[in-house]
């Protein structure tokens, strides 16, 4: 019969062994074996698991209690329960046979329903008991599972209703890369080994868990939340020397302030709270609060509402004008990008747009930008306006991309536009990673006839050097790096250096954020060519925009 369970007799005598297979085999599928020896190379070569051995006591080569010391020995083998065959009278031997560490005996001469019993219960109840282990204990590493987790922190918390408690998570970064250039088997091992340290360190009172993969649970009792991320901290640095220099351990700490809700929704807190440090390279603990939980949960929905907000247009462009500062002249324009969401009103770019960058959707994010910016100027240069030069912010992720000029002479030529008319803002800090791919995809733009600014220059990121190298058109002057130097009244000189010096490498200088008369006159007196600001215009609608061209005014 399929999926019948295997028993293993072992018995030198012939008579036996076919008496217990008469009596067993029509439920059971019966193996035989002459003495311990063989028993012993039955177990450790077979493939089929074995349910239960029945064992005579005195047989040759190797006897019954030697058999069962030596099974002891082995971990898999001892969980299998024997049943030793003993003499009518002979009570010493079944004494003997317990404490080898037999499960039961039955005496000879056998009786048949007493024999099949015995099997049966015996076989049933290390099922049960396996089943409660494997519930109970991860294969892996020999913690809890979650399920038992949970039940056990219920039962701690409802029965010390005065301590407090805290939840603490690990998360190794990058698991699957170890996993997938180490193998799988040095992967388990490295889960055993953080384990056995995460363990260890959460201290022994402590109920640890393995959650998933790579994540495992602590629950303890926590004084305050110093003493526990403090003591976490120490873990991971011993995780990180223990296992693999390089491995990141992030740990979140969920001090338990509500019991009111279910094990499962404290545990996601402490995911919360680690998932927040992911690539974070300066910090490795993390405890949950009410803000990040906030934070946490805005940016997920934030993160979940822009397929929507794209089909339903939710997002507009504004343009900045850029003037001339001597002459008064409009000479340019920035596009922006602008979220009117119809419940939470107006959202920031410097709000979602770091996380476009985070999920990936900012590529699709900028292009979308780059085209309703293409088919405003289309429009405008058909209605006749003289029209300026308007400048897109990339992402820096996007300038990687080995296709980046592609997508915008693709742009030019649906809208039939010369490329003079769109400038690409990229961004300082993009200039100090993957220099050489970064330059070339300058060039390259540059050849195609389009001009590239170089955005919030002053915020510290750039090496000269490196824009030497680079064919750069505009430097724009950041917000903060202008206020702060034309506040301090010994030093006004840098930005005048700056201007010097980016005139010198054929470079026309931006100042953005100018808010007064006064900054732009002193930026003028600086040598600086265009300013951009509130005191010139906030950024405005595609509408009030057309206005301004319409009126072309100069603002002096
Ligand atoms: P940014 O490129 O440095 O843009 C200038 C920011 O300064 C804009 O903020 C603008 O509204 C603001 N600003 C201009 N004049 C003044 C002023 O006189 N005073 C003050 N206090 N602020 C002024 P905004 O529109 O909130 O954009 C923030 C950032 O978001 C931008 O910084 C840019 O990095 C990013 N961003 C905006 N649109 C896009 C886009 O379409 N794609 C990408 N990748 N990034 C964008
Ligand atoms: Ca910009
Ligand atoms: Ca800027």
């Amino acid at each position: 019969m399929f999926n019948q369970k295997h028993i293993l007799v072992v018995d030198d005598n012939e008579i036996n062994r076919e008496m217990l297979e008469m009596m067993l085999s029509e439920e059971y599928d019966i193996i035989t074996a002459e003495n311990g020896q063989e028993a012993l190379d039955i177990l450790r070569n077979s493939s089929v698991e074995i349910s239960i051995i029945l064992l005579d006591i005195i047989m040759p080569v190797m006897d019954g209690y030697a058999f069962l010391d030596e099974i002891k020995k082995d971990d898999e083998l001892s969980l299998i329960p024997v049943i030793v065959m003993t003499q009518a009278d002979a009570v010493e031997d079944e004494i003997a046979a317990l404490t080898h560490g037999a499960t039961d005996y039955v005496r000879k001469p056998y009786t048949i329903q007493v024999v099949k019993h015995r099997v049966a219960s015996i076989i049933n109840l290390r099922e049960t008991a396996a089943m409660v282990n494997q519930f109970m204990y991860d294969r892996l590493t020999g913690m809890y599972t979650k399920e038992y987790f949970y039940k056990k922190v219920r039962e701690i918390l409802d029965e010390n209703p005065d301590t407090n408690y805290a939840i603490a998570c690990s998360n190794i970064e990058n698991f699957k890369f170890y996993n997938d250039v180490f193998g799988r088997k040095t992967g388990d091992k490295l889960l055993i080994e953080a384990a056995n340290v995460f363990r260890r360190e959460a201290g022994p009172d402590a109920v640890c868990c393995r959650y998933a993969a790579d994540r495992f649970l602590a629950f303890a009792e926590s004084e305050n939340e110093e003493t526990v991320s403090i003591r976490l901290n120490n873990a991971i640095s011993d995780v990180r020397m223990e296992l693999l220099e390089d491995m990141i351990v992030d740990v979140g700490v969920y001090n338990i302030t509500d019991r009111g809700v279910t094990i499962e929704q404290m545990c996601d807190r402490v995911f919360l709270a680690v998932d927040s440090i992911k690539g974070v390279y300066d910090r490795n603990v993390v405890i949950y609060n009410d803000e990040l939980r906030n934070r946490l949960l805005r940016e997920k929905s934030i993160t979940e509402a822009v397929e929507t907000a794209m089909e339903e247009e939710q997002f507009a462009v504004y343009f900045q004008p850029k003037y001339d500062l001597k002459t008064g002249e409009m000479v340019g324009a920035e596009a922006l990008a602008r979220w009117i969401h119809p419940e939470w009103g107006f959202m920031s770019p410097g709000e979602f747009i770091p996380l476009f960058e985070k999920n990936g959707f900012i590529k699709k994010f900028d292009e979308y930008i780059r085209d309703v910016t293409c088919r405003k100027i289309r429009e405008w240069i058909e209605k006749g306006y003289s029209m300026v030069p308007v400048s897109v912010n990339v992402s820096r992720a996007n300038v990687y991309s080995a296709r980046f000029a592609d997508g915008f002479c693709k742009m030019m030529k649906k809208y039939n536009l010369d490329p003079m008319y769109l400038h690409i803002e990229i961004t300082e800090s993009a200039y100090t990673e993957n220099v050489e791919q970064i330059v070339s995809a300058v060039k390259n733009l540059r050849e195609n006839g389009f001009r590239i600014e170089l955005d919030d220059f002053g915020q510290g990121y750039s090496s000269l050097s490196v824009l030497s190298e680079m064919p750069l058109d505009v430097m724009k002057l950041d917000m903060g790096f202008v206020r702060s130097n034309l506040d301090r009244d010994d030093d006004n000189g840098i930005i005048g250096d700056v201007v010097n010096m980016a005139h010198r490498m054929s470079m026309k200088v931006v100042a953005e954020g100018v808010e007064t008369l006064e900054q732009a006159n002193q930026l003028e007196a600086m040598g600086c060519d265009f300013a951009q600001g509130y005191y010139f215009s906030r950024p405005v609608s595609a509408d009030d925009f057309e206005k301004l061209l319409i009126e072309r005014k100069c603002i002096k």
